[in-house]
């Protein structure tokens, strides 16, 4: 960081947003800023986690009994500093407003943006196994949940099964809301589950992950309850062929706009493009979704040890929606899908 510091001429960065704080100094609390310094830094909280901070982190931990930009306000002070980088994507213009008033005159904080994103997109080693238990936490938990699926279940019922399942197998919780989506509904790429029904003929969307040790699942699968009509098989076997032609352009030095392309391609030669709505995918890791995004319009490059989703899916109204995501991590020469779970549409 130190070095990261000078090349910026900053004398410090301020850093309160949760995922930041939690991959610079491992701190999990709800309360925290850290003062990176170029020499040890200091991370502020208040007394409900003195305990806490001093078991995880290693740099030095000040508890505030006040506010806590009042004493990060002091210690500036007091430091001596100058140029202090802030993250504004991720403080609010009160936090801004409050700590700049409580600065001296020759204080300034300096806007810096995605330093600390861009860091976390590509994982280390002990990460991407964080990340590996997530998703076999994920998939086991949809397996025993799929095994109790029955017709007449509710969408909640079934988003309470998964979610239930995941946290008996280890998840702190689920990464996001689980959508369970039947029939018609399954075309709405963000449904929330209802107290609908399962019906003998349902196309089933289920996008799930969990959250273990910290670290973010995302999986989408499709079940059928019977035996699917011709046009859902024909629109499955696009979606899954979309997903794989994009899966085959991933490695590292890829553009994440040609991984897009890939699976836009494939759903081009069948007319469905204009019925994919969102992008092919996104890197997660301490967040749900983080960059590098892979749309359409996005700029980046694939990295090795970058994990990202591949997601393509395909939304008619009146019809249903198929969508399939896994979760890869890119390679030198490809990726690795870390995501066990069977492609196939599942027959209830
Ligand atoms: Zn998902
Ligand atoms: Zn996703």
């Amino acid at each position: 960081m130190a070095s990261g510091l000078a090349e910026r001429k900053l004398d410090g960065l301020l850093v309160a947003f949760s995922p930041n704080l939690r991959y610079l100094t491992g701190f999990t609390g709800s309360n925290g800023s850290l003062l990176v310094l170029g020499g040890k830094s200091i991370l502020f909280t208040d007394p409900r986690y003195r305990i806490q901070a001093t078991q995880e982190v290693t740099c030095r931990v000040k508890t505030a009994t006040g506010p806590l930009l009042a004493e990060v306000a002091a210690t500036i002070a007091r430091l001596g500093l100058k140029r202090i980088g802030y993250e504004p994507a991720r403080t609010t213009c009160d936090s801004y407003e409050s700590l700049k008033s409580r600065l001296p005159m020759r204080a300034s904080l300096e806007p810096v943006k995605g330093w600390i994103e861009e860091l976390r997109m590509v994982k280390s080693p002990a990460e991407i196994a964080l990340i590996r238990r997530s998703v076999e936490t994920n998939s086991r938990a949809f397996e025993q949940a799929v095994a109790r699926v029955r017709p007449g279940m509710t969408e909640q019922d079934l988003a309470a099964e998964l979610e239930y399942r995941m946290r008996r197998l280890g998840a702190e919780k689920p990464a996001f809301e689980t959508i369970v989506a039947a029939g018609v509904r399954s075309a709405l790429p963000h449904a929330q589950p209802t107290a609908a029904r399962l019906k003998p003929r349902d196309l089933v969307l289920v996008d799930m992950g969990a959250i273990v040790n910290g670290y973010c699942s995302d999986m989408t699968r499709m079940l059928f309850l019977g035996v699917p009509a011709a046009k859902v098989k024909r629109v499955y076997r696009v979606v899954l062929q979309a997903q794989l032609a994009a899966i085959a352009t991933v490695r590292a030095g890829a553009s994440t706009a040609a991984v897009d392309r890939a699976a836009r391609k494939v759903l081009k030669a069948h007319g469905l493009e204009r019925a994919f709505v969102h992008s092919t995918g996104h890197g997660l890791g301490l967040e749900i979704h983080e960059p590098p995004r892979l749309g359409k319009r996005d700029k980046g490059r694939l990295q090795a040890g970058m994990a990202i989703t591949i997601e393509p899916g395909v939304y008619l109204e009146g019809f249903g929606g198929i969508r399939i995501e896994d979760t890869v991590v890119v390679t030198e020469n490809g990726c690795e899908i870390l995501t066990p779970t069977s492609k196939e549409l599942r027959g209830i």
